[in-house]
């Protein structure tokens, strides 16, 4: 058996001066022809290795170059060196793939994002990247957790769907025509989509939403948790074109009950991160203060990471409807001294600058807005009863963060059946398509409700990165697909 290792992880946690172990990772760097930092990934921490005098001949340590990997076994000691607590005497010290320090893109220093960026499938293995994907990990897990905890059923929606009703972004086309010109056409010259792989036209998924309602109709409470696609051509630090997204869905809930799940689990969530990967955070926490240094006083930020977390955590969060947020905007110097790009009136759908404006300058905390108008929101939203005519609004709410915008978005759904059908048809949304959404208003509808969490801005929350590219592994944007 090959893998008898010690984890550093669990080197660096518990006692184990004294012990002969063997560990095994990626040379981070090499000092003075004797000490080698190694990592693992199980950590940010290096396992300090110190080859004493004479252990290993000149060629040995010649191939000790960063990146190489090694499996070395030797005791455990107390350090002498400051910087760490325990290191590992070499007794054995076994080269198992060089890296040619020349050729090697990752060198022992601070690389740009943007470099970074063009070397992901390297990337993982710097102390930014091994940091933000074992959060992003361990937030995945607590998603989990937390809807298992409170018996929601984890539904998996399609990934290929059919239905393109929602309306959410522009979708990618899934076909087995050929391209050249030569498929099938119907007699207007359009594509016979009849000669298809599913004998319809069909799309990747924007959303598990509407299917998840069909869960909820039975389940009570389901989520979802999986990848969706939108080929919005937005090239921001906010949008990808592959992204993943956690939508629960449950019935018996009205728009306050969802607003008070949301808010519950985006603190769970990062509470659960601020426990479990405390060391990682510690180091973003760092890692963002220096980089605040570099910016012009009045665009630092007033908190630093850790502070900000543990204040999302420690505070409610503040809730507002549109018309108030609008308000607000209105009132507030930004629009006076005319600082925002985009006009602000009742209707408007908020630009990312209002939201920034409300969330980072006005209230400081995370604010959830409510009652949108219905004209700029999804058919699925229940129309609010009482409205003003020519001011109708739906209980939807979205969730905006500190220094990344809407994180949730969510609503109340329309329950009744007559006002989604007219909903649908104030949309020119075929009714005799959504047929099987519609039967879970004909049988037995109740009042239910929902939200999507994008899984990509809950990263950058946790982790502070300001660009979405980097919390994902692989990043899918506009004219980029790499790896
Ligand atoms: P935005 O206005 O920021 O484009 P949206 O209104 O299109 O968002 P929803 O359709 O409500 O977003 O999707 C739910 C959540 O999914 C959003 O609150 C956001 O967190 C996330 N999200 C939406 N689009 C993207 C994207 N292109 N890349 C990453 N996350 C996204
Ligand atoms: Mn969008």
């Amino acid at each position: 058996m090959f893998n008898q290792r010690t984890k550093i992880k669990v080197l660096l946690q518990s006692d184990h001066i004294g012990q002969d172990i063997t560990v095994m990772g990626w040379v981070r760097s090499f000092r003075n022809n004797q000490f080698i930092a190694l990592n693992d990934g199980s950590t940010n921490n290096n396992l300090q290795i110190v080859v004493n005098l004479g252990l290993l001949d000149d060629a040995t340590l010649k191939r000790i170059t960063t990146g190489a990997s090694l499996k070395v076994k030797g005791q455990v000691a107390a350090s002498l060196g400051k910087g760490q607590a325990i290191e590992l005497i070499a007794a054995a010290v076994e080269i198992l793939g060089d890296s040619d320090a020349e050729k090697f893109a990752l060198q022992p220093k601070k690389h740009s994002l943007e470099f970074l960026r063009e070397i992901a499938h390297l990337r993982f293995r710097t102390n930014t990247f091994g940091a933000i994907f074992r959060i992003r990990h361990s937030l995945a897990f607590a998603i989990h957790q937390f809807f298992n905890e409170k018996g929601f059923v984890y539904l998996h929606t399609p990934i290929v769907t059919a239905s393109d009703a929602e309306g959410a972004g522009e979708m990618f086309r899934v076909t087995t025509l050929p391209m050249d010109g030569s498929a099938p056409k119907n007699e207007d010259g359009s594509i016979n989509y009849k000669e298809d792989f599913f004998g319809k036209a069909t799309n990747l998924t924007v959303s598990g939403q509407l299917e998840g309602e069909l869960g909820a109709m039975a389940f009570s409470e389901i989520y979802t948790f999986g990848p969706t696609f939108r080929a919005e051509n937005s090239n921001t630090t906010r949008h990808l074109a592959e992204f993943w997204m956690i939508e629960p869905e449950m019935a018996f809930h009205d728009i306050e009950d969802n607003m008070n799940l949301a808010e519950e689990f985006i603190q769970y969530l990062i509470a659960y991160a601020m426990k479990h990967n405390a060391d990682d955070l510690v180091f973003l926490d760092q890692r963002l203060a220096e980089e605040e240094k570099l910016k012009p006083q009045n665009e630092r930020s007033e908190m630093g990471l850790l502070e900000k977390l543990r204040f999302v955590t420690e505070n409610k969060f503040e809730r507002i409807t549109y018309t108030e947020a609008i308000d607000i905007l209105l009132n507030s110097p930004a629009y006076k001294k005319k600082k925002f790009k985009y006009n602000v009136s009742w209707g408007i759908d908020m630009q990312s600058e209002h939201e920034r404006y409300l969330v980072e300058k006005h209230f400081k905390k995370p604010v959830i807005v409510t009652n949108y108008p219905a004209a700029i929101k999804a058919f699925y939203m229940r129309l609010n009863d009482g409205c003003e005519p020519g001011k109708e609004t739906v209980a939807a709410m979205d969730i905006l963060a500190p220094g990344i915008g809407e994180i949730v978005g969510g609503s109340q759904r329309e329950e009744r059946l007559a006002n989604l059908e007219a909903r649908m048809a104030a949309f020119h949304i075929p009714t005799e398509e959504m047929s099987w959404y519609l039967d879970t208003r004909r049988f037995g509808t109740v009042p239910h409700a929902g939200f999507g969490l994008g899984f990509e801005r809950m990263v950058q929350f946790v982790t502070g990165m300001g660009n979405i590219r980097d919390v994902i592994p692989f990043a899918r944007t506009p004219k980029n697909c790499e790896f």
